[in-house]
């Protein structure tokens, strides 16, 4: 099952995420954990060009509706808090701005990105009862398996915690998606399959995988251009060959949104491979047997 029919079957009907940017933060950056976020993060890789932190949530998902409403017009929506640490806020904020967005018409649930360490139980108890009616989708950022690429990147905090956070959202039957990136510093083909077998084990629904970017101007780019830091230098059939192996140790109920992002071209020092993730798609397909 391909992630468009894991959410057409979860919500009846085609559905489309439009991202918010709700103008928060993340612990990593504002001294709560740490200070200069994650090595390899510019948050404006991913955010796409119509989020607006400066409009309320419902004139975002309004704009978002109208970006999409020409090409389906049945269409229904699931509001995505992307930005940064969507649940870095106090409770009363994150709900209302949550209550908003599900007060939008043909908003259908909600996919909420954010860290392992900031998913309060008092958050998850809410976004239980929220499941009930809705589709809801919490985004880990899990990243690896490894403490010591965790580490090396500033992520801030560990696999321990990632498994615990997982087990959390899970035990209150909120979807898990969690987010894998491939090709941290340091990490052989072995790690990452450790990786992938290990997040098999755990109660997750959706993976999201993607290839270490550098981006210039992080952090990342200075230690790689100090030669503090080496990273891959693979091209787009070597990345898919990785991803065909690591499929194989995917368990099979899990759902892969995607195997490759795609920052705007001109924030990419490497890899540059110059395809669209539909291109991707179709190398990898003719390398995977049967995922
Ligand atoms: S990648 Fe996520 S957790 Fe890391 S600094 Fe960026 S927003 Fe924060």
């Amino acid at each position: 099952m391909d992630y468009a029919q894991f959410l057409a079957r979860r919500v009846g009907g085609k559905v489309q995420k439009i991202a918010i940017d709700a103008g928060m933060s993340c612990p990593n950056r504002d001294s709560t954990l740490g200070w200069g976020g994650c090595t390899y993060c510019d948050n404006r890789a991913f955010n796409p060009p119509y989020c607006n932190p400066s409009l309320t949530v419902t004139q975002q998902l309004e704009v978002g509706k109208r970006f999409f409403a020409g090409k389906y017009p049945e269409m229904r929506y699931l509001a995505y808090f992307q930005a940064y640490t969507a649940t870095h806020a106090a409770f009363s904020r994150l709900r209302c701005l949550y209550d908003e967005a599900m007060a939008v018409d043909d908003v259908v649930g909600l996919v909420i990105a954010t860290r392992p360490d900031c998913v309060t139980d008092e958050l998850l108890d809410y976004l239980q009862v929220v499941g009930r009616s809705r589709l809801v989708i919490v985004e880990l950022g899990v990243e690896t398996a490894h403490d010591r690429s965790l580490l090396m990147v500033n992520r801030c905090h560990d696999w321990a915690t990632s498994q615990a956070a997982i087990n959390r959202v899970a035990a209150r039957h909120i979807t898990v998606g969690v987010h894998l990136i491939l090709g941290l510093p340091g990490e052989s083909d072995e790690d990452m399959c450790q990786t992938v077998k290990q997040i098999s084990k755990l109660p997750v629904n959706l993976v999201k995988f993607h290839q270490l970017q550098v981006l210039k101007h992080t952090e990342l780019a200075r230690q790689v251009e100090r030669g503090e830091v080496d990273v891959r230098h693979w091209n787009a059939s070597q990345y898919a060959a990785l991803c065909a192996r690591l499929a194989t140790y995917l368990r099979d109920d899990i759902v892969v949104e995607r195997w490759v992002a795609q920052a705007p071209p001109h924030m990419v020092i490497t890899p540059r491979w110059g395809i669209k993730p539909a291109q991707f798609q179709q190398i990898l397909n003719s390398l995977m047997i049967d995922k």
